[in-house]
């Protein structure tokens, strides 16, 4: 992992101190509780801006063979993989009005994806479809996702603009009742959660924050009916006007540049700056990904996390900025098989961790031409401490007139916004349009947030039963007491920072499991045994990342400031492992996860009305 320019031992010791001062200026007492639900304290955030009003329909109340919760990627492959399984009748309940999850909200200007999309992209092999970028735009993953809905007829049943309120297990004719928020009450034989990870945006507890009179919005829910333009720019409706961006994360890197180039005057308010590492975006050229030849997709998917999972590899397809940092990204995810003895791991990581970090500083003293402005934009932490972002209009931004780069590192945060404008420090800056890049709330939608509540057997709700000893599954998929309910997601499994891939293999695991127990007449239901034997194997190798998230700036990989606790929380071999590990466990044990139903269930009128093929 070492670097040309390796550090001295010298230069590490003032790096750590250094980097422990920047974490002090940062870290706030009241952690998370700096942040309010956009939903549920701010109403007009509930709107839909792309789907307007949702037109009336009539409840249902009939029965499907699957029903999905959640349109996104996850959703949608999930529906793509039963139907290759032969099962037909799948449901797709969606809050937004059509499909695409986190690239239906998210339609800022400047929108792409950070990893490529030729391995982002899932079911490229199947549809046929070669991205016409190295990092697709928004737009074409959103398509994309439409796309494989259009081919394996997941329309049909789907129900937009709609959320499941509840899910109860009903004994007698052991299916799942399904409420929605529409006044839907219909039968399902088998659940799949695909409910995402960064779905519900949120807002700094920042004081006024309701008081500000001027136009504002959250990235997730961008307003072009006031801003003019689309995705790809030419906001008109900002000619004019005064604009504060509030957060310099993923997003903020992404639409920045893109307010620079059409707004009057861009206020960019920066808490902690980014790592910006290079993207250099280009347009496919088919034969060179290897698209003339069949399974070309599948295989440069696999090389892709094999690199990022730590496994040993002949050659780099992708050849990128995250393939080459993959050795940073142990800390990171839970998806990084580490080699050789701990103890040289991490000394040669603490190395490369510092060369990688000053190549990213001083990529900012070449981008940046002020060299106030250039101190203010260096990252000063680890590289895994927060999410690494890419792109090369980012920093060439601030050197532009119409660019003003506020630090509000000092005073925590914006300190107060009023009716017109925002202060930090002394300074009240004057905006007539605020926009929040500030994120999402992480793990709070789905059935772990407790908002959508679970009764398996015997009505007991989920959340109880793992209330004393947290989460107990089965590989992460599915729990005892809750039979034929298939969860996915970043719950105890393996995850990446390509998360499409890991919904992707979840699809195929779901299905196949649906399958075994449609040709069985069975329930899928882990027994105890099984989920203590998983979480035996969790904890074993659990990964000691503790230390390292304890020493981050705060942000949401570390509870703001408080640490990751360690624990047995994913398969500690990496996603790539994972997977093989999966189709191993398929070929050989499916069955121990198979229940026979009860007769009267079997003869009754639930499941055996589904038709499947
Ligand atoms: P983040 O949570 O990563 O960033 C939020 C930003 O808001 C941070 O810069 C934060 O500062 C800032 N902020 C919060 N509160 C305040 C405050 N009171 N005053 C000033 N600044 C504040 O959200 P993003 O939407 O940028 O990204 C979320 C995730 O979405 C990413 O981590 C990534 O996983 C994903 N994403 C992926 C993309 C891709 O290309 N694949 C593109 C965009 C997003 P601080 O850091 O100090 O907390």
């Amino acid at each position: 992992m070492t670097t040309p320019e390796a550090p001295s031992t010298e230069e590490l010791a003032v790096l750590r101190q250094r980097y422990r001062d920047e974490r002090e200026r940062r870290v706030r007492p009241d952690g998370a509780a700096q942040y309010r639900d956009a939903e549920t304290e701010f109403g007009y955030y509930a709107a839909d801006p792309y789907a307007g009003e949702p037109a009336h329909r009539a409840p249902l109340q009939d029965s499907v063979d699957v029903a999905v919760i959640g349109g996104g990627f996850g959703g949608v492959l999930a529906g793509a993989r039963m139907q290759q399984q032969g099962v037909r009748r799948v449901r797709i309940v969606e809050k937004g009005g059509g499909f695409g999850g986190t690239w239906y909200w998210n339609r800022y200007p400047g929108i792409h994806c950070d990893i490529e999309a030729h391995v982002y992209l899932p079911m490229l092999d199947e549809t046929g479809y070669v991205p016409e970028w190295k990092y697709a735009p928004g737009e074409e993953i959103r398509r994309h996702a439409m796309r494989i809905a259009q081919k394996f007829n997941l329309y049909e049943d789907a129900l937009f603009s709609t959320a499941v309120t509840s899910l109860t297990w009903d004994e007698a004719s052991e299916t799942w009742l399904v409420a929605t928020d529409r006044g839907d009450t219909f039968r399902a034989g088998y659940v799949v959660t695909a409910t995402g990870t960064l779905s519900d945006p949120k807002l700094p507890g920042i004081t006024g924050i309701e008081d500000f009179s001027g136009h504002t919005f959250h990235t997730s829910r961008w307003d072009y009916a006031y801003t003019g333009g689309t995705p790809e720019g030419g906001l008109t409706g900002l000619a004019h006007k005064r604009v504060g961006v509030v957060g310099t994360g993923a997003t903020g890197v992404q639409v920045i540049p893109m307010l620079a180039r059409d707004a009057g005057h861009v206020y960019v308010f920066q808490r902690t700056p980014s790592s910006v590492d290079v993207r250099a975006n280009c347009r496919t050229v088919p034969e060179d990904v290897g698209a003339d030849r069949d399974g070309w997709a599948g295989e440069r998917r696999d090389n892709f996390l094999g690199i990022i999972s730590g496994e040993p590899v002949d050659k780099d397809l992708v050849a990128d900025r995250w393939t080459s940092s993959a050795g940073l990204l142990e800390k990171l995810l839970p998806s990084f098989r580490r080699q050789g003895e701990r103890k040289d791991f991490e000394a040669a990581y603490e190395i490369a961790d510092a060369a990688k970090m000053n190549e990213l500083r001083a990529r900012v003293e070449q981008s940046v031409t002020d060299p106030h402005t250039a101190e203010k934009l260096k990252p000063w932490y680890r590289y895994a401490c927060k999410r690494p972002t890419f792109s090369d209009q980012y920093y060439p931004a601030f050197n532009r007139d119409n660019v003003t780069l506020v630090d509000t590192a000092d005073t925590h945060g914006i300190e107060r916004v009023t009716e017109n404008g925002v202060v930090v420090g002394d300074t009240t800056y004057e905006v007539d349009c605020l926009i929040f890049a500030t994120g999402f709330s992480v793990g709070t939608s789905g059935i772990l947030s407790g908002r959508l509540p679970v009764r398996g057997r015997g009505g007991a709700p989920l959340l109880h039963r793992w209330a004393q000893q947290g989460p107990r599954t089965l590989h992460g998929f599915t729990s005892n007491g809750f039979p034929n309910l298939i969860m996915m997601g970043s719950l105890q499994n393996a995850s990446s920072v390509n998360f499409t891939h890991i919904l992707d293999e979840q699809a195929v695991h779901g299905a196949a499991l649906v399958a075994a127990a449609e040709a069985k007449g069975a329930l899928i239901e882990p027994s105890r045994e099984a989920e203590d034997a998983w979480m035996a194997v969790l904890a074993e190798d659990a990964p000691d990342h503790e230390w390292f998230h304890a020493e981050c700036t705060p942000g949401y990989y570390n509870r703001e400031g408080r640490g990751r606790p360690n624990g047995p929380t994913a398969y500690p071999h990496g996603a790539f492992a994972f997977h093989r590990f999966l189709r191993r466990w398929r070929e050989k044990s499916l069955g121990e996860i198979l229940q026979a139903k009860t007769s009267s269930a079997a003869a009754g009128s639930g499941p055996d009305q589904r038709k499947t093929g």
